[in-house]
Order: structure tokens, then sequence, then C-alpha cells
């Protein structure tokens, strides 16, 4: 009988493909081609993206962030707590308008940091049923889709907050590391 050390504890928690990936994993970096196909093929993997997403208690995930390079996005409206799907979104308007506030992500854990995002965004993409759909969000909606269209196009909020922010979340996560 092998006897799992704690590290191998931690690792056989959850499935390699339902472990979201950190900061530093060059998945996240890479940016996801479109996803050619159909749609309906995708419930498994949207099925993995939502339990994901609900154990992490997250509001949002990119197929990425569980190591798939699709470009595919969940999240949790921020009002009826339901869960959708995008296929393929991406923002056609943005307001000049914008706003800024306190972010975090499921890829950098336990690290929150200021980032500007437009207050309002349209949002084309593609539903389960193969169906295109427009998505108008404002206010958390429009943040949470701006954040993860953003990890589809490789970026992080680290790209997206000010050089002092990011210095002083980067100093912290050598920080973690080291100790
Ligand atoms: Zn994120």
């Amino acid at each position: 009988m092998v006897r799992l050390t704690w590290v191998g504890m931690m690792a056989a928690d959850f499935a390699p493909d339902q472990r979201v990936r950190t900061f530093g994993d060059p998945v996240l970096k890479q940016g996801a081609p479109d996803f050619v196909g159909h749609a309906g093929d995708l419930t498994p993997l949207v099925e993995k993206m939502f339990q994901v997403m609900d154990r992490e208690e997250g509001i949002g995930l990119a197929a990425p962030q569980i190591g798939v390079q699709k470009k595919i996005m969940v999240w949790r409206d921020p009002d009826t707590e339901e869960r959708h799907v995008l296929i393929n979104p991406r923002i056609v308007e943005r307001s000049d308008d914008t706003v800024t506030a306190e972010e975090g992500c499921l890829s950098v854990p336990g690290h929150m940091m200021e980032v500007t995002r437009a207050a309002y965004v349209v949002v084309h993409g593609v539903d389960m049923d193969g169906r295109a759909v427009s998505v108008q969000a404002t206010g958390l909606l429009a943040r949470i889709m701006q954040h993860e269209i953003d990890h589809l196009e490789g970026h992080l909020i680290l790209d997206r907050t000010s050089p002092d922010e990011r210095r002083r979340v980067l100093k912290d996560i050598r920080q973690t590391l080291d100790s």
C-alpha cells in the first residue's frame, strides 16, 4: 500500500482536468481558438466547467482555466444565480465609460486587485443549441464578460491592473511560493 503524502493527497483531490490552472501555467497565456463543430458535443465539457465553478464558488470560468483550449465561458448570473454558457464570445461594443473595482480570479487565488473595465459591453456568441446570441451587460455582468473573454484571449487580471498593483501582487505570490 502506497502511503500518500500531503502533496499527493492534494493532487489526488481532483481529476487533472478539473484542477483550476493558476498563474504561471502557460495554458493561461496562450489564448484559445474559436470552437468549430457541433455545440451539443460540448455538453460534457460545459457540465465539468459548471461543476468546477460551483466547487470553487466562482462567478465565472473560462475553458483554458481547466486546461482546455476552446473559446467557451460559463458564468453565474449575479441576480438570478442561474448558470449560463457562451461559445466563441466576442465583445462587439463597449462603452467609453469605465468602472474601477476590486476583482479576483480563481487562477490568481487569494489576491484581489483593482481593475478598470468598460461599464457596458455587448457580447456576441453562440449558445448550446448553436444559435447566435447577443448579451448586453452592465454592472457585475459586464465585468464577468470582460474578465472571462480576457482568459480566452490569454490575458489575466494581472495584465489589466495598474503597474503598482501588479508589482504588489507578484511580490505576494513570490513570497507565498518561497515560504
Ligand atoms: Zn479569472
